[in-house]
């Protein structure tokens, strides 16, 4: 097996046809080098336009609007198998491209492909609903299409989130227009023409990589977008809802996070140990569930941090695409700075750093994204490692004492996406999964994902869910339809 970079073509879908994007010519980095694989040309305003214009022909097209679910749903499976197919290539694409573990990046397009394929069997597998008649009509609520859906993607984990939203999007009948993360457009790109040698109908799918403050800013204002579905930070997921709320457009919107883990005085410390460090320091923390406030039973906190910080110093950090590397480098060295500037500020407020904490100096990770495993305790609640979402490898931990503390605690965030929690006892797991305010709780496992289980998150985490039977539903417009049967005029005009 070669684990040689393959360029992707420097093209961009637009429309049903493969171009240039008349933006700039952007290079992609390879993170676990800094060196530059490839470029790619941004799209430009005017091609949003021309994309959403052709996104609702397509929709509208009766080829496409008119195809009953079961033969809609050929188009995903097609998908899916072309994914599957060009498996090993997209995942080593990625990993260069994001910098992830092949083992990461080789589950996302499994999952990827898993996903075109749940939301084809729900297609087919979804019940139109008639509802009980209360006169003398028969009543049904159908499931319509939107149009122009607008998807816009973060750089964390770009096929599976792609998936995420074209799959149920498409499922539901409409054209989805894409807007990838700027620092990793490549498997987007491969996506996508996988996705057009498919079969799907031209225009149905059009990809636009480009900065989010110009492509992914007209592509949300644009009037014929009916919907957006985004992943990403929380300060954008907010402008955007702005954006949302003046064209009364709905949005779904999959946030930020802070999200506790914690380890109860009965846990089996050995899977706590390995469930809390793959938590957090997998996908070197950049994942928006990454479990990076650790609250830990005050009897066995030090026992427990011991063990954590000693298997930590232990993971192997290295390129991603290099077999046996746990711990590969940050996406970008921008993000790796913003990373470090958070740890630097938890020095300054006094916090202790028991591992990791300051970029590596081995020359072979010298000109890489790299920043180690790093632990910090000995701080309070309300320092800024606490609060704020860092997206790296970085864990806080806080001894707690008494399940009431804790909960008041861990619930004291502005975000609510996930939580995990550490015991052997799942009468005091159940009450403390009900008390935490988080879209996803893992009981003695985490960051465990399934496509048939809603996810989303609550407070500033999030607005709406993805995946589950019920994802199609979150891209079609409930119509409800009266059918009358009474035999006599209305007595009203008689
Ligand atoms: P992250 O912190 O994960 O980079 P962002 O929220 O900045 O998260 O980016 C997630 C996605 O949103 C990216 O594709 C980015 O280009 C896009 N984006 C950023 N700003 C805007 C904006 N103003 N309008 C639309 N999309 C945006």
């Amino acid at each position: 097996m070669t684990t040689a970079f393959e360029p992707v073509a420097d093209e961009i879908l637009v429309a049903g046809s493969w171009k240039l994007g008349g933006g700039a010519a952007t290079a992609v980095i390879d993170p676990a080098t800094g060196e530059t694989l490839q470029h790619v040309t941004h799209a430009t305003v005017e091609d949003v336009g021309t994309a959403v214009a052709a996104g609702a022909a397509a929709a509208a097209d009766p080829a496409w609007r008119d195809l009953l679910p079961h033969q809609r749903a050929r188009y995903l499976h097609r998908i899916a198998d072309a994914v599957d197919a060009a498996a090993e290539r997209l995942a080593l694409l990625q990993s260069w491209n994001t910098g992830k573990t092949l083992t990461e990046t080789r589950a996302l397009v499994a999952s990827a492909a898993g996903t075109f394929r749940y939301f084809a069997a729900v297609l087919e597998t979804a019940d139109a609903e008639l509802t009980t008649p209360r006169g003398p009509y028969l009543t049904m609520s159908l499931y319509e299409p939107i149009g122009v859906v607008a998807a816009i993607t973060p750089w964390n984990s770009p096929i599976a989130s792609d998936a995420q939203k074209i799959a149920p999007a498409l499922a539901a009948g409409n054209a989805v227009v894409l807007k990838p993360a700027e620092w990793t457009p490549l498997v987007s790109l491969a996506l996508a023409r996988l996705i057009d040698e498919s079969g799907l109908p031209p225009g149905l799918l059009s990809v636009l990589p480009g900065k989010g403050s110009v492509v992914g800013d007209a592509l949300v204002r644009h009037p014929g977008v009916g919907k957006v579905s985004f992943t990403g930070g929380t300060t954008t997921g907010r402008a955007l809802a702005h954006v949302a709320a003046e064209k009364l457009m709905p949005i779904s919107l999959e946030l930020g996070g802070k999200s506790p883990t914690v380890v109860l005085d009965d846990a089996d410390l050995d899977q706590a140990v390995n469930g809390v460090l793959f938590g957090i320091f997998s996908s070197s923390g950049q994942s928006c569930v990454a479990g990076s406030r650790l609250y830990v039973d005050v009897s066995r906190y030090d026992e427990f941090l011991d063990r954590l910080v000693a298997a930590a110093r232990a993971l192997r950090i290295g390129p991603g695409r290099e077999p046996g590397v746990q711990v590969g480098p940050l996406v970008h060295h921008r993000h790796r700075d913003a990373v470090a500037a958070h740890v630097e500020a938890a020095r300054a407020e006094g916090g202790r750093i028991r591992c990791g904490g300051t970029i590596p100096d081995d020359p072979r990770l010298a000109a890489g994204a790299y920043y180690p495993p790093t632990i910090i305790d000995g701080l309070g609640d309300d320092a800024q490692v606490c609060r704020s979402e860092i997206f790296g490898p970085v864990l806080v931990a806080l001894p707690f004492d008494g399940e009431d503390e804790l909960i008041a605690r861990a619930n004291d965030s502005v975000y609510g996406l996930a939580a995990g929690i550490w015991t052997r006892d799942y009468r005091r797991a159940w009450r403390l999964a009900r008390r935490l305010q988080a879209g996803t709780v893992w009981i003695n496992t985490y960051k465990q994902f399934s496509i048939s289980t809603p996810f989303g998150g609550v407070k500033e985490s999030g607005l709406g869910v993805e995946k589950g039977r019920a994802g199609i539903a979150a891209y079609s417009r409930q119509k409800s339809v009266y059918l009358g049967m009474d035999p006599e005029p209305h007595p009203w005009a008689r």
